[in-house]
């Protein structure tokens, strides 16, 4: 785990390291900082909202998670780095994966002169 955070840049420190063993085990999930801190209860780690909210937004920058923010104030961290899209069920506050190809994007404006489209992200609230 050590060396993932090191390669993107991230010095590991206890709670780094304990966030990043309870995320990244191999299985796709979005969390919320609220699921991250009962995650982190139930292992018996000794955490608080500022430290996992610093460490989750860390780790997003760093380009380990992907944020999806469904409204303001309400982010998820996603583990799936690939392409895709997002169904939110607004009464369960959760995410669930769309696979890109199941969506297409036509009829998309002009762009701004001298940018281009680094990702197209779409969330489809349920
Ligand atoms: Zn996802």
């Amino acid at each position: 785990m050590d060396s993932m955070l090191n390669k993107h840049g991230i010095r590991p420190t206890k709670i780094r390291r304990a966030i990043a063993e309870l995320l990244f085990d191999g299985t796709d999930k979005h969390v919320s900082v609220d699921d991250v801190i009962d995650l982190a209860r139930a292992q018996k780690i000794k955490t608080s909202v500022a430290s996992v909210y610093n460490t989750l937004n860390q780790f997003a920058v760093a380009g380990l998670l992907r944020k999806v923010t469904v409204e303001q104030g309400r982010a998820f961290f996603d583990t799936n780095l690939s392409e895709h899209h997002h169904f939110y069920f607004e009464d369960e506050e959760r995410l669930e994966d769309i696979p890109v190809d199941a969506i297409n994007i036509s009829g998309l404006p002009k762009l701004p002169k001298g940018r281009r489209i680094k990702s197209i992200d779409v969330t489809i609230r349920i």
